[in-house]
């Protein structure tokens, strides 16, 4: 839970137990515990040495063991069968790197990938060559890439050939070699020193947790179209024009080039079917841990962390979530979204002194002041605790209207995967009058601690 450390536990489970007990805590041995501050990447193999050591003891002379069951004791030996973890520890594990062209270490060297310009990401098709030699989507060449697809599977990397391929392979571990070595292969693991490793067939597998949350969000988001979320984009729709495939969903050169029109896809959403859909979401009950809510992870965890007083602790909350998100999200294997939100925006950002949102314009002040028109004026209604003083334990949540006038306007990019646009504001004292009406006191100024308003764009 600490902060700036990420720690890597090395766990051991016995399969040799029936499987509803295998992964329960009390069957699980801690082998190792790596240390932090950062990931041990490729160098792993450096802190798994005693382990190895010990498997190779197991396997070669095994333990003396005692049997309850015959009141005697016997030579336990054990084998290591395959590493479990996530996609990017495969690679650690496994020496073959599981990012760029070559991303598959199943397929390894046929991986088969192109890049899409557009959309400025790798992607990894043609999966039919892995179906039966007479499905019928084979000769479907409308429905996936414009070709019918005849080639046969790739095959499996084998152990034996690896070993051969590797055993010159010259490893070389911790940080300034990084970025050295060209091609797939980063090392020769340190799992080829146990003698029967290159003889596994399945040597490293996925967990598949965090892959299936991955997937569902992505459909999600390209199901209800979310900004920034959604799979289905312009960039996506001039990639399917460079490949020359699905031309109903290409985008459409209208105003002599101007402008482009991009037709709806087969599976986008009207509003109210969105609304049914996120009412059915809304009203499905998940098992506790199922479902996840960033806010209340953060809030936990500084309720864990800070001791003190409500006051002290909401004032932490504030200063320190954007560390302690990008801490978080860099080393969890969460969505690209929340990877892409966590690093922060671009440095450089757009500033406006007048922006249209939802069909609204705003202007800044000093805009307005050379404007018969005045559009520079905001309200926010914000759920605000308030704490009768600095030793209040019992704050009072409510809704508050804030009234303010905008000084700046900052479009923050988050490197072209989405953008907010920031309010720069002063907030005043108001004071409610007879007849309702609300009278703003631009001479007095409140909150200057939070002048920002976000709004999020498109
Ligand atoms: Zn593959």
């Amino acid at each position: 839970m600490s902060i700036s450390h990420s720690t890597w536990p090395v766990v051991l489970v016995a399969y040799n137990l029936p499987p509803w007990c295998c992964m329960k805590p009390e069957y699980v041995m801690m082998s190792l515990l790596i240390p932090g501050p950062c990931s041990p990447g490729k160098s792993i193999d450096v802190y798994l040495q005693p382990l190895i050591e010990e498997l190779k003891v197991l396997w070669e002379v095994g333990v003396e063991t005692y049997d309850a069951s015959k009141n005697k004791t016997f030579q336990l030996h054990a084998a290591l069968l395959w590493t479990i973890s996530d996609f990017p520890a495969y690679a650690m594990l496994s020496g073959w790197s599981t990012k760029g062209k070559l991303a598959c270490p199943c397929c390894n060297y046929d991986t088969s990938s192109c890049y899409l310009k557009h959309s400025w990401k790798m992607c990894y098709m043609d999966h039919r060559k892995f179906l039966g030699m007479d499905h019928p989507y084979r000769m479907d060449k409308r429905s996936f890439n414009g070709n019918v697809e005849l080639r046969s599977s790739p095959a499996l990397l084998d152990g034996e050939q690896i070993f051969e391929d590797l055993k010159d392979f010259d490893n070389v571990f911790g940080k300034k070699q990084k970025n050295k070595i060209d091609g797939p292969w980063k090392k020769r693991s340190i799992f080829f020193e146990l003698p029967y490793w290159k003889q596994n067939t399945l040597r490293h597998c996925l967990d598949v947790m965090h892959i299936e949350k991955n997937v569902c969000d992505n459909i999600i988001g390209t199901l209800l179209d979310i900004p920034g979320k959604s799979k289905d984009h312009a960039n996506a729709r001039y990639d399917l024009k460079d490949m020359g495939i699905r031309k109903n969903l290409q985008p459409k050169e209208i105003d002599g080039g101007k402008k482009a029109k991009i037709a709806k896809a087969c599976f986008n959403l009207t509003n109210q079917e969105k609304t049914i859909f996120c009412d059915i979401l809304k009203s499905v009950k998940l098992p506790s841990g199922s479902a996840s809510n960033i806010s209340r992870e953060y809030e936990e965890h500084v309720n864990n962390q800070t001791k003190g007083r409500k006051w002290k602790k909401a004032k932490t909350l504030s200063h320190d979530f954007s560390e302690w998100f990008k801490e978080r999200a860099s080393h969890e294997d969460v969505s690209k979204q929340l990877k892409d939100l966590s690093r922060g925006p671009n440095t450089v950002a757009k500033r406006f002194s007048s922006y249209v949102i939802n069909g609204y314009k705003f202007q800044t002040r000093e805009h307005d002041a050379s404007h018969t028109t005045q559009n520079s004026g905001v309200t926010l209604v914000c759920e605000t605790p308030s704490f009768a003083s600095a030793k209040d334990n019992n704050p009072m949540t409510k809704a508050v209207t804030y009234f303010g006038a905008i000084n700046d306007i900052i479009e923050l990019d988050y490197y072209a995967c989405f953008k907010f646009v920031l309010f720069n504001c002063d907030w005043f004292e108001v004071e409610e009058e007879n007849f309702g009406l609300t009278s703003v006191h631009f001479n007095k100024r409140c909150s200057r601690d939070d002048p920002f308003v976000v709004d999020i764009g498109g």
